[in-house]
């Protein structure tokens, strides 16, 4: 039997929610030679990929981009715009939220963390409730993850925008997009997010390695009066610079090339196409889950994500094991269950550069995946899944 560490031939298949399948055009377009960050020719690429980013998270308004991971962008929203001690209220709808609240409560805010299931979104009746009975507005801003990579739980931004205004209060809004953005729709500017929070390595088409906020008028506002320590994630020298195409300290260049080709693709196809190309992926692969008979961890229908499915496995069966034996014996990577669902539940990513015959080997993988490691299940996965295509 092949090792995991031995060759194999044929392309493998990265079906982890993250980092995606960079595409060809991506690739060839970082191929090109690191040039002087701070000569004419950069400042016109940056300019162009900082005005055309905009697109991408529907906003008019400063995108900021960092080199650096989503964990430094979650960062910087908090440092640019609050105070110690600042009441915040967040959502646990997995490990990235967990994740936010973790770095919330080291930059010592004072968080109200809801408690959740790892199954549901953030909920808007919630947020309403909560910002009613906050008379004296003393919470300064709610967090919420658009897309909770760890459970394929989308939290539904628009309706928690509508219960922020039902409660007439002028928290901010800060939302993490990492694994929605360029995937799911989302709409910067028409839900008033104040800091949107992106990363390169999922929907983006890209190498792990950049960050962004987009940033509203508000929380530029908000910024004149935080006085948490910052200094990479300063807003200030960026925006300063930014504006002649520069940066205060080097650029990731070469990921600055890949992002004008990934922009370029994206506009291409069409942003509503490209949703639409998710939504039917996902489709598909929960009409395969279903008729393995295994369940999807996602609990409300309307929660779906539209880039990952988590499936949970049957009592007494370990997803890792699963996950090993799929890459073993297909050369796929599945995403792995994170912290409280660890070996419950096995991430299918369906985001990014992906089509029809991909998401039908991921499919056809993970059938013959669960025969080969003896999970019980029912046949005929792929095919409910191709009927839906092919449909
Ligand atoms: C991947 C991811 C992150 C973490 O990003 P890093 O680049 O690993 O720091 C944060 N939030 C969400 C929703 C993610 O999917």
């Amino acid at each position: 039997m092949p090792k995991s560490n031995s060759f194999q031939p044929g392309k493998h298949f990265l079906q982890i929610p993250g980092p995606t399948n960079v595409p060809d055009r991506v690739l060839r377009a970082m191929d090109y030679p690191t040039i002087d960050h701070r000569g004419p020719e950069f400042a016109e690429i940056a300019k162009r990929v900082l005005d055309k980013i905009k697109l991408i998270f529907k906003t008019s308004e400063p995108v900021i981009i960092y080199p650096g991971s989503g964990t430094g962008a979650w960062e910087a929203a908090i440092v640019n715009t609050l105070n110690e001690g600042d009441k915040v209220l967040m959502f646990e709808t997995g490990e990235f939220s967990t994740k936010w609240w973790d770095i919330a409560e080291k930059l010592k805010l004072k968080s109200d963390f809801v408690k959740g299931d790892w199954r549901t979104g953030a909920d808007p009746e919630i947020v309403e409730k909560k910002l009613k009975e906050d008379t004296n507005k003393e919470i300064k801003a709610v967090f919420v993850v658009h897309n909770e990579t760890s459970t394929g739980v989308a939290s539904r931004i628009g309706e928690i925008r509508k219960a922020i205004d039902n409660a007439n209060h002028p928290a901010l809004f800060m939302v993490d997009t990492i694994s929605s953005l360029a995937s799911i729709d989302y709409k910067h500017e028409e839900w008033k997010v104040d800091v949107t929070v992106g990363g390169s390595q999922k929907g983006l088409l890209l190498p792990p390695g950049l960050s962004f906020n987009a940033i509203s008028s508000k929380a530029l506002e908000a910024y004149k009066n935080s006085k948490l320590p910052k200094s990479y994630w300063d807003w200030k020298p960026m925006l300063d610079n930014n504006k002649n195409g520069f940066f205060p300290y080097t650029p990731a260049t070469n990921l600055f090339y890949g992002l004008d080709e990934a922009i370029n693709m994206l506009l291409e196809e069409g942003l509503e196409n490209v949703f639409a190309r998710h939504k039917r992926h996902a489709e598909a692969t929960r009409l395969a889950v279903k008729a393995w008979g295994l369940e999807i961890l996602c609990k409300n229908p309307e929660e779906y994500s539209n880039s990952l499915t988590a499936v949970m496995m049957p009592d007494g069966h370990d997803a890792d094991a699963l996950r090993k034996v799929i890459l073993d014996n297909y050369n796929m990577s599945l995403g792995m269950g994170l912290n409280k669902v660890k070996g419950k539940v096995f991430r299918i990513g369906h985001l990014g550069d992906f089509n029809d015959l991909m998401l039908s080997g991921t499919l056809a993988g993970v059938e013959m995946g669960l025969a080969k490691a003896g999970v019980p299940f029912k046949k005929g996965g792929i095919l409910a899944a191709l009927d839906y295509l092919s449909k």
